[in-house]
């Protein structure tokens, strides 16, 4: 499928509704103005791809609804050649919305299904993340820490001790903290030992699952 005008279009009203919800970082407006989201959808939902909603991909599954991306992505105050982690790939909207910010993306999905999918996917729109892996995203990824910021794309029950110890000092941790549902959790580290806490509200995600692997 292609990228039309009339995609575009769609792409612009969605911004607009976006603004209207809140969102006003317009690094991130212009992100979502450039990806084209219907390109992510199994294509009997991509007529759907500019309405404000959540659609299920493939693994069972959900992309985020395009207000959430745009919320979390603002929280993240993400700057030129940051290193961001994400948890859960999904899609690759998400990434592709860092990428396109220019960020250095590093993502992991423990679905493998969608890890391979996902790889192959973004760089023929020619998104390049800095790193895809397959894994379990509560355990981070060590080897490349530590990160501008940290993103958590699935419901998690607790925030995962070491997301918090891979965050630089002055970095952003966003994730969506509960179980049914979710409170958007911003954790900002002062130091080594101290993080401030804010919460905006609620959401709803796939929850974050334990290691299947
Ligand atoms: N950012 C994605 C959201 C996908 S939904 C998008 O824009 O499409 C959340 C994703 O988190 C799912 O793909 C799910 O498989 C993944 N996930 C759940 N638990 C995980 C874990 N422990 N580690 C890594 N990924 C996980």
């Amino acid at each position: 499928m292609k990228d039309t005008a009339k995609h575009q279009g769609l792409r612009n009203q969605l911004v607009s509704q976006l603004k209207e919800k809140g969102i006003t970082d317009l690094r991130v407006l212009d992100a979502i103005s450039r990806i084209p989201r219907h390109l992510f959808l199994e294509s009997s939902f991509a007529d759907f791809a500019y309405q404000d909603k959540a659609f299920p991909i493939a693994a069972g599954q959900t992309i985020s609804q395009p207000f959430t991306v745009a919320f979390q992505s603002q929280l993240l105050q993400v700057k030129k050649d940051d290193k961001v982690l994400e948890i859960g790939t999904g899609s690759g909207y998400q990434t592709a919305i860092l990428c396109a910010m220019g960020a250095k993306v590093y993502s992991i999905e423990r679905q493998n299904e969608l890890f391979k999918q996902t790889s192959v996917f973004l760089p023929k729109l020619g998104i390049r993340p800095k790193h895809l892996s397959f894994g379990d995203g509560y355990k981070g990824l060590p080897n490349h820490a530590p990160f501008d910021s940290i993103i958590v794309t699935a419901g998690a029950p607790i925030i995962p001790s070491p997301l918090m110890a891979q965050l630089k000092v002055g970095g952003r941790l966003v994730i969506p903290l509960g179980n049914e549902h979710q409170i958007m959790t911003l954790l900002i580290r002062k130091n080594e030992t101290q993080f401030e806490k804010h919460e905006f509200g609620e959401f709803r995600f796939v929850p974050l699952l334990e290691n299947k692997n």
